[in-house]
């Protein structure tokens, strides 16, 4: 999954071994000829292998979700408080963890930032059951290094399903252990925070622990606001927890289904993604996909002015008050300011 399989942890200015540059990744194949109906799935995934565990943890997280919904306990379950942290989860969870920190710090390097402030965001980023960030970075850098060809771990053109959460529950060969995929994020391995997440499944603690942090406080908020700590701890859990999971979680399958599939491009990249604005929206900016894929380092993923990038505006902010460094703007068009 990387474009550029990114820089040094320790010095920004140093090519990592398996650097490639954006141009060659731009460049190297031609769009056309593909025929949509005819990518096989990679080939590391066959014999089709499902990984059990993540269906039953991503089933799980699903139907909870989904009791925020059914007639009979929307009711009991809604609550205004638990609402609005779904919301505010999104944005500190999905947008800070997973697109500011898991995507444009960690995969690509888009800008630096004093490693407390890294480490925070690959925190919130493990709190949306996408994986610890080694592995997430790992299958993203494979994706920009073979997007829409063989062995892109997610290309749409798989079929669609396969694309957005098929990928997800079945057994790929270069990315089922650690030691499989460490050539792809060498420079996250050398920090031990990262090291340490792989083993026994650190990261999906993380996750755990996130949880039972958000229902305990729902309880007590419950308990001092209406004297109802179960059906607030409930209602935390399903919305602030269960709901914003799976709505991150698609939000970010989106990019790779739809982002490859509908949508413009104001680039002729050797693949297959677009730019969309539902996608962007949703995913706090990561639907400007094709800008993306054409210029995969660079940290704004809107390129012009009608495309809003909420997590480029945050790492504006960033940059502003000293906590984001050497930030990559794209070269071909100029970032909004
Ligand atoms: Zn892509
Ligand atoms: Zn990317």
């Amino acid at each position: 999954m990387a474009d550029s399989v990114c820089e040094e942890t320790s010095n920004e200015s140093q090519p990592a071994e398996n650097a490639v540059s954006d141009e060659q990744l731009s460049t190297e194949l031609p769009t056309e000829g593909i025929d949509p109906q005819r990518l096989p799935r990679p080939e590391e995934t066959q014999p089709l292998r499902v990984m059990w565990e993540y269906v039953a943890v991503l089933s799980s997280v699903h139907v909870v979700a989904l009791l925020a919904f059914l007639p009979w306990t929307f009711s009991w379950l809604f609550t205004w408080s638990g609402v609005a942290f779904a919301i505010l989860g999104h944005f500190v969870f999905g947008m800070m963890g997973v697109t500011i920190g898991y995507h444009r710090l960690l995969t690509h390097r888009g800008f630096t930032a004093p490693k407390w402030l890294e480490h925070t965001l690959a925190t919130l980023g493990m709190c949306n059951l996408q994986d610890s960030p080694a592995r997430w970075v790992a299958i993203h850098r494979m994706h920009h290094q073979h997007s829409d060809h063989q062995p892109d771990p997610h290309s749409p053109l798989v079929s669609f399903l396969w694309g957005h959460m098929g990928w997800v529950v079945c057994r790929h060969k270069d990315l089922d252990r650690t030691s499989h995929y460490e050539r792809y994020v060498r420079d996250l391995l050398r920090d031990p925070f990262y090291l340490k997440l792989e083993r026994r499944g650190g990261w999906f603690f993380v996750f755990l622990g996130h949880s039972i942090l958000i229902t305990t406080v729902g309880a007590i908020v419950g308990y001092f606001a209406a004297g109802e700590p179960l059906r607030y701890a409930a209602s935390w859990t399903v919305w602030a927890v269960a709901v914003r999971t799976v709505f991150v979680l698609h939000g970010t399958w989106a990019v790779n289904s739809l982002s490859h599939v509908f949508g413009y491009r104001n680039y002729k990249t050797r693949d297959e993604s677009t730019n969309n604005w539902l996608v962007a929206l949703w995913s706090h900016g990561e639907g400007w996909h094709n800008n993306h894929h054409a210029e995969p380092r660079a940290a704004a993923h809107g390129h012009k002015w009608w495309e809003f990038d909420m997590s480029w505006r945050i790492i504006q902010f960033m940059e502003m008050i000293g906590l984001a460094k050497n930030v990559v703007r794209p070269k071909a068009f100029k970032a909004p300011e």
